[in-house]
């Protein structure tokens, strides 16, 4: 069996929206009471190491349930339970200082765009989501939640990710499901590297920026900067009015295509890529990730890497196929694909070209053997070379 998941509109009549935001609140309730509780405990335990022990998640979620008062019981005890599970996973990712965004966890605003809880009680009945009612909830109106967007309904429902934004409902469903056949061997293998608007592979490049995401980007960069005015003309009344709010709503919509497109675009590049070929060298895109944080402008694309790592890695596992990952320090932009020469100290090529050489930020030309290439197609080679 494996898991997958996939993400549906919902849309519930007045006696379910409420309930649904009822847990909405109740998640954020459970969440910052926790991370309070979870800060108390820290604190003691750092001053007086002695006589108090490091908090762990099973200590804060018996504390929450000790408190529970009597309206909690009318909403489902999983919200809280799966709360308190991220909440001690976002500590354990806090004390991790490896991990490319760590932070301590953060409270969780009433403001915030998008509300959200989780449950493992959720089913899939006639196509329609039934969440699971606490006893002290008569059975009358509590009805099933209408879908849309279902892709397979094979398997059950492990987990249930409900959130609301922007006025409307949806749900990721991660669902335990027959492994797929895996996908015929081709015998051949290829190496992928990602850029800022294009993906790079031994046949060649697509294009992960197509025209109408740049007419989204310049779109999304028009209201965040008149949002930005009212700011700065309204101060902190500026986020109350009618106008704001609206505009605010129109960037959110905006933000939600923009994702909905890449997700396409990676989905077919992925599958493309596992359908072709056995095996598929990547950078550790974390590190690359790095590297292009100062491409401040283009921060929208940078969830692009991620996705297509994580897109990639389990389609690989479904179709059994295997992914590569390469060395952290493995040098596939300054490597000479063709005699292995690595390029050192003023020889280097950065994203602005090399100075020394007055050569284009895109050319990659080896001084020792004379080979020229392409900076991107050169370092798919490279990669490729690692098999
Ligand atoms: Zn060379």
């Amino acid at each position: 069996m494996v898991i997958k998941s996939q993400a549906v509109r919902l849309y519930p009549n007045v006696r379910m929206k409420n309930v649904l935001d009822a847990l909405c609140d109740y998640r954020r309730y459970c969440w910052n009471l926790g991370l309070e509780t979870w800060n108390a405990m820290y604190d003691a335990y750092t001053i007086y190491k002695d006589e108090n022990p490091k908090p762990t998640e099973r200590e804060v979620r018996d504390e929450l349930v000790r408190l529970k008062a009597d309206w909690q019981y009318q909403l489902s005890s999983r919200v809280l339970q799966l709360a308190i599970s991220d909440l001690g996973v976002a500590w354990s990712n806090f004390l991790n200082k490896a991990l490319p965004d760590w932070g301590k966890p953060k409270f969780k605003s009433k403001r915030a765009a998008r509300q959200g809880f989780k449950t493992d009680r959720a089913k899939l009945v006639d196509g329609q989501l039934r969440l699971d009612r606490p006893r002290e909830i008569p059975k009358e109106g509590w009805s099933d939640i209408r879908v849309k967007g279902l892709r397979w309904m094979n398997g059950e429902v492990n987990l249930a990710s409900i959130y609301r934004e922007n006025g409307r409902y949806y749900a990721n469903l991660s669902m335990e499901c027959e492994e797929d056949d895996p996908l015929e061997s081709t015998g051949k293998d290829t190496a992928v590297d990602v850029n800022v608007g294009h993906i790079n592979y031994t046949e060649g490049m697509i294009n992960t920026c197509p025209k109408k995401l740049t007419n989204l980007y310049q779109r999304i960069k028009h209201q965040q900067r008149l949002l930005a005015r009212k700011r700065e003309v309204n101060g902190k009344l500026a986020t109350k009015s009618h106008n704001y709010v609206k505009t605010r709503a129109k960037l959110q919509r905006d933000y939600k295509k923009v994702a909905n497109i890449q997700k396409n675009l990676m989905h077919q590049f992925t599958k493309q890529l596992v359908t072709e070929y056995d095996r598929l060298v990547i950078e550790d895109l974390d590190v690359k990730r790095m590297k292009m944080s100062h491409i401040a402008s283009k921060g929208l694309h940078r969830s692009m890497f991620g996705l297509f790592r994580r897109q990639l890695t389990y389609k690989s596992l479904w179709y059994g196929k295997q992914v590569i990952l390469a060395d952290r320090l493995y040098p596939s932009t300054q490597r000479c694909s063709n005699c292995g020469h690595i390029k050192t100290g003023e020889d280097k090529i950065t994203l602005s070209g090399n100075k020394k050489y007055g050569t284009k930020h895109n050319e990659y030309i080896c001084y020792e053997c004379g080979y020229t290439n392409d900076r991107d197609a050169n370092a798919v080679l490279n990669l490729l070379a690692l098999l």
